[in-house]
């Protein structure tokens, strides 16, 4: 009784609520947009089919509010937890951008030191995490560049360290500041609720965030979390 208590303290009244309405909002939303493509594959111009692509456009950007403040809302505490081979994980997720990297003019490079480092956390909760980062690191190499992907053990701490570096535009000392604020964003479609989820997830975990940034040289986000046990 006692822990529920503490799950649901944990899982503050605006993210139930958010849930709620996150939930909400997408039926309908996903109705109306069936049927702005069916008008657009109907569209007799080309100004009519403009529109109804800026109104996709903008539904898609409803879309993505309601998943970031579904991540954000939903508990970290008492999902599913499992054993994360993290290097397989991390593996699997960069091979889903290879394309966007391809055209981005990214280039990835990948050094991990450990190939058998477990973290006791839930899956899809820690893809999300490295989807954020990901995210964030592309977008912030708007002209290319290279994004390094690192994942090392510290035996002795019984941690392993995962850092994702890019040499994008970096982040000035307000942006820095306000990393993890909700809402706190620079873009014109951010939401700014990426980083939000990924802090809280870390800490949730036992690890820690950090993060190194410098104005139009890019910046390095190091994870540390807490390795588990093999078998
Ligand atoms: P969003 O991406 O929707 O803006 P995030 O929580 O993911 O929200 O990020 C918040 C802000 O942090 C971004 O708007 C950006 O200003 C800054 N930021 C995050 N990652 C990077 C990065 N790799 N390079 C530069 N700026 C970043
Ligand atoms: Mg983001």
């Amino acid at each position: 009784m006692q822990e529920e208590l503490l799950r649901s303290e944990k899982l503050s009244a605006v993210g139930q609520i958010s849930a709620g309405l996150a939930h909400e909002i997408r039926n309908p939303i996903t109705i109306i947009r069936g049927f702005i493509q069916l008008f657009d594959q109907k569209a007799s111009s080309e100004e009519e089919k403009r529109y109804y692509s800026l109104i996709l456009k903008e539904i898609d950007r409803v879309n993505q509010i309601i998943n970031d403040l579904l991540n954000l809302a939903s508990p970290t505490s008492n999902v599913e937890k499992v054993k994360v081979n993290i290097p397989n994980k991390l593996d699997d997720l960069l091979m889903l951008y290879s394309s966007t990297f391809q055209n981005q003019h990214i280039k990835l490079e990948t050094k991990y030191s450990s190939n058998g480092a477990y973290v006791w956390a839930n899956e899809s909760q820690v893809q999300q995490v490295f989807v954020n980062i990901v995210q964030n690191a592309i977008e912030a190499m708007d002209d290319g560049g290279t994004l390094t992907v690192e994942a090392f053990e510290d035996k002795q701490a019984n941690m392993l360290t995962v850092s994702f570096t890019d040499t994008g535009g970096g982040m000035d000392e307000k942006t820095l500041k306000n990393l993890g604020t909700p809402f706190h964003t620079t873009k014109p479609n951010g939401t700014g609720l990426g980083l939000v989820m990924s802090y809280r997830m870390i800490e949730d975990i036992g690890g820690k965030m950090k993060v190194n940034s410098q104005l139009n040289e890019g910046t390095t986000f190091k994870i540390q979390l807490p390795i588990v046990q093999n078998g």
